[in-house]
């Protein structure tokens, strides 16, 4: 049966509907106020991530809001700095922009940022919130022209909602069903045109169609230990705390190339040096305080840890494959191959070999002295033959 369709949406010049937008043009003050406190909204389902509420608000106050002030990344800077200054001598609304990468690397930052850059609001959801089409209609007609809306955990949409998505990235039409039966009604909403910015953790997850509709694709990568100094410096002079160049080094080595967990240790050692110390954070402070937070050298978390560990203890250093070491672990495979290996691979402590994954001499070392079962001795290993 063919549904009667009607037509809604906005009518162009009708009543603002926000008042902000009443400010001069191009005045970032009210945007960008709007824009930080949407991204209080976000809700970061993430727990290899989580943290306590106060420590989610100071985050809020670490945040760079300017491209020039977002550290590393030159590749992503470089590129998005092109795309946004273009689309903003067309007067034209940036393209849509997917952000892929582990939690914590900068992805609601880059998203912040771009709206700000943009002069335009920011409006943060994430997948696992948007229920129903409803949700997102709501979301979508609150959008004026230039307008980000932010996606975090876009793989997580639901299947029926991800697929309205589709026009609506493309022809900036959205269609709603109401009603049900021989009420049914499909409502055709114009959109204006807008910029979404998906994140995901998962890129593996995300379906084809909904891939190829993003015209500007970043993968941000762990960050150096350098630049991740600069972040610590960064981040401890806006909370006003001294510390020396060792001391943020010790603190960037020990952050599993990640700024939120930089962030994160930074203000637990600060913490120690207000209580113990005089209030400086120098190499001794960091690493003394590190030390009692059991903060692995390398960084590496809970998770990390248990994966080399079984690979040693259970399977003489491996190689072992991915679907075993997902089933003595509990953690899924994708997970495992998206999340936690990048980073020990990148470091050198894992190996990807046809056969399977392979710890290296560097892991056992880091492992030595905490081992119930050590492994093969360096020397007599097969395992650490021919890479
Ligand atoms: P993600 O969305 O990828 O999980 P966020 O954007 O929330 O990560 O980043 C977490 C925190 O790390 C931010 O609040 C910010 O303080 C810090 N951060 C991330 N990237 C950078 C960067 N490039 N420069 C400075 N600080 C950063």
């Amino acid at each position: 049966m063919v549904k009667p369709v009607k037509r809604a949406g906005k009518v162009s010049g009708g009543p603002r509907k926000r008042e902000a937008t009443k400010s001069a043009p191009n005045s970032m003050s009210s945007k960008g106020k709007a824009a930080d406190a949407s991204s209080q909204r976000v809700e970061v389902v993430s727990m290899r991530n989580a943290q306590p509420a106060d420590d989610r608000l100071l985050e809020l106050s670490l945040r760079p809001t300017r491209l020039a002030e977002y550290i590393g990344q030159s590749h992503v800077k470089e590129n998005l700095r092109i795309f946004m200054k273009a689309a903003l001598n067309r007067r034209e609304a940036l393209d849509h922009v997917l952000l892929t990468g582990p939690p914590g690397l900068g992805k609601t930052t880059l998203a912040n940022i771009i709206a700000k850059e943009m002069n335009a609001y920011l409006h943060s959801t994430a997948g696992p919130a948007i229920e129903i089409a409803g949700d997102l209609v709501a979301q979508m007609t609150n959008l004026e022209a230039g307008d980000v809306l932010f996606i975090d955990e876009v793989h997580r949409l639901n299947p029926a909602i991800e697929e309205k998505l589709y026009p609506a990235m493309e022809d900036y039409e959205f269609d709603l069903m109401m009603g049900q039966g021989a009420a049914a009604r499909s409502y055709k909403y114009k959109l204006e045109k807008f910029t979404l910015v998906g994140a995901t953790t998962r890129p593996g997850l995300l379906t084809a169609p909904l891939r190829g509709r993003f015209g500007i694709v970043f993968h941000l990568d762990f960050y150096p230990a350098q630049d991740l100094e600069i972040i610590c410096k960064r981040s401890a002079e806006i909370l006003g705390v001294e510390i020396d160049d060792k001391g943020a080094r010790e603190i960037a080595e020990r952050s599993r190339g990640t700024p939120r967990i930089v962030n994160r240790l930074l203000r637990r050692v600060r913490d120690y040096a207000t209580v113990e110390y005089d209030g400086r954070i120098t190499w001794e402070v960091a690493k003394n305080s590190l030390d009692r937070m059991n903060v692995d050298t390398y960084g590496l978390d809970e998770m990390d840890q248990k994966l080399l560990r079984t690979i040693i203890e259970n399977f003489k250093g491996g190689p072992v494959g991915l679907g075993t070491i997902s089933a003595s672990i509990h953690e899924e495979r994708d997970s495992i191959e998206e999340i936690i290996e990048p980073y020990l691979i990148q470091i050198g402590l894992l190996v990807r070999t046809p056969r399977g994954r392979k710890v290296t001499p560097k892991a056992i070392k880091h492992f030595k002295d905490k081992l119930s079962d050590p492994g093969p001795a360096p020397g007599n290993l097969e395992l650490f033959d021919s890479q």
